[in-house]
């Protein structure tokens, strides 16, 4: 094998320069490296908000590239296809990517390793999108974690390596392959008259990332371990949406969190344990891959989920008018921004799975729509804690009440930011919505604020009595 071949950087969801191993290791040999980024199969299943969202990201990387004098070659089709004829129009001998962990894209690279590899091409995964490999960490008993928090303790002063700086350039193949045309491939097509409400919402690419990480750790660190619970207030990182695309490392933000720590920082020792609820999404994921399929504990199927999608109090939920406000704020803030404040995930998770008794799929699958940070761990793991089904969930019977929780995480401005009906003079966030939302939803700011479509005490008791029927 000539040591002189280019180096095909397959890039997915690990749009960075910084702390990027695979690509290091690829600069590192001196050989030609073409990045690609292909629009695959399993893009092809993504909702209308991560599509759009990875189109801006992937947009963004290029010039990221170009910065340092490359490319990113786009091509679009079967992720085998399209790396088979690429090596055979470059004659790269090396096709290089870093690992991804849901079913979809393992079976993808599964397939893609195995024809490569029958090939004579070194096709090869290296890690960058976690902290820990899922499989090295195990009980005593050589088993896989059901629970966080000893999770967390078995893996929390783990050595965890430096992050690696990005390479100041790359060297270049002879010839440049074609590439696609991103404005071709219409990424926010499916956004409907959304995209350009969302887009002032979202921080898009590695620089974004790192200038948030940093604003985050100078003016927010100290108080988050409070703060971040309140919806009204801006006090979490909001680094989700990078960290799904691969815009920063999870190894740059722990190196952060640590430094913080270290200098004294209240909040530090929190954010770290956040970043490790992500690694243990992950590590269920891998182990138990139904997590995003069916009912993680299966006693769990025998529950009388309503899974009609066309039920009034469905499209109520995912419409932002159940009546319930802070669940309403909550819908019509994930429409605008993309992006939906823990808390008040917890809040509509629980509403449309308990009081209004409906399977956690739906919920995922609009949040899978809907969310410009969606996880195909986080997003899974966070329906099934919430539902009840998932493992080191939370007690179905715990149901939350959305009307106390709005003076408890003193969410009433949050909830004048997004609801406009009955406001003489809405906010512009709450006009936004109207704005966004499809015109076949008949809704206008200046509609009666609705009724209830449950409401709290009949939903939970309709909840709690389907619960002890089946002794779970
Ligand atoms: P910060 O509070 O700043 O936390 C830092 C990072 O830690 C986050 O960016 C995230 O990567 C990780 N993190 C924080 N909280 C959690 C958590 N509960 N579980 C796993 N990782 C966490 N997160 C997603 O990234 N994508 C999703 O699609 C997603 N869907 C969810 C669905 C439901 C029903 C629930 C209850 C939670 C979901 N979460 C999801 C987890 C959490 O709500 C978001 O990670 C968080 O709100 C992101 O905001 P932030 O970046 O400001 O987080």
């Amino acid at each position: 094998m000539s040591d002189t071949a280019p180096i095909l950087m397959w890039f997915r969801r690990d749009l960075r320069l910084t702390d990027h191993p695979a690509l290091t290791e690829a600069a590192a040999t001196g050989r030609p490296v073409i990045p690609v980024f292909i629009h695959d199969e399993v893009v092809e299943d993504y909702g209308p908000a991560p599509r759009w969202r990875l189109g801006e990201g992937v947009r963004s990387f290029a010039e990221r590239l170009e910065s340092i004098g490359s490319r990113l070659i786009l091509r679009r089709g079967r992720a085998c296809n399209v790396l088979e004829g690429l090596v055979e129009e470059t004659g790269a001998t090396a096709v290089w990517w870093t690992r991804a962990y849901d079913p979809p894209s393992v079976e993808r690279d599964e397939a893609v390793k195995s024809s490569l590899t029958g090939r004579d091409v070194d096709a090869a995964s290296r890690p960058g999108h976690l902290l820990f490999e899922p499989w090295t960490v195990e009980t005593k008993q050589g088993e896989f974690y059901k629970v966080y928090t000893p999770y967390m303790r078995s893996v929390k002063n783990r050595e965890v390596a430096d992050p690696e700086t990005a390479p100041s350039e790359l060297a270049a193949p002879e010839t440049w392959p074609d590439s696609d045309d991103l404005d071709d491939w219409g990424m926010g097509a499916a956004m409907d008259r959304g995209a350009e409400i969302v887009a002032p919402h979202a921080y898009i690419g590695e620089d974004a990332a790192q200038t948030r990480l940093a604003t985050f750790m100078r003016d927010l660190i100290e108080d988050y371990a409070q703060a971040r619970d309140y919806p009204g207030v801006e006090g979490t990182s909001g680094l989700s949406e990078n960290l799904t695309y691969g815009e920063i490392s999870p190894r740059t933000c722990w190196h952060a969190g640590l430094r913080a720590r270290d200098a004294g920082k209240a909040g530090a020792e929190t954010f770290l344990q956040e970043l490790i609820w992500r690694e243990f999404s992950y590590h269920l994921l891998h182990h138990t891959p139904r997590l995003m399929t069916g009912n993680w504990r299966e006693k769990w199927d025998a529950f009388p989920w309503n899974e009609d999608e066309r039920l009034t109090e469905v499209k109520a939920w995912k419409q932002g008018r159940t009546g319930i406000r802070f669940v309403d704020a909550a819908m019509r803030e994930m429409y605008v921004t993309g992006r939906m404040h823990n808390r008040s995930r917890m809040v509509v998770a629980s509403y449309l799975t308990k009081h209004l008794m409906c399977h956690w799929k739906i919920g995922m699958h609009w949040f899978e729509e809907h969310l410009i940070d969606w996880d195909p761990a986080n997003n899974s793991m966070g329906w099934q804690w919430s539902a009840g089904s998932g493992p080191d969930a939370t007690p179905f019977f715990r149901v939350f009440n959305p009307i106390t929780q709005v003076d408890k995480f003193k969410a009433d401005g949050y909830i004048r930011n997004w609801i406009a009906e009955g406001q003489d003079d809405p906010p512009e966030d709450a006009l936004d919505y109207f704005r966004a939302i499809p015109r076949r939803w008949s809704m206008s700011p200046d509609d009666d604020y609705p009724e209830p479509v449950v409401s709290h005490e009949d939903g939970r008791q309709r909840a709690l009595d389907a619960y002890q029927a089946r002794e779970f």
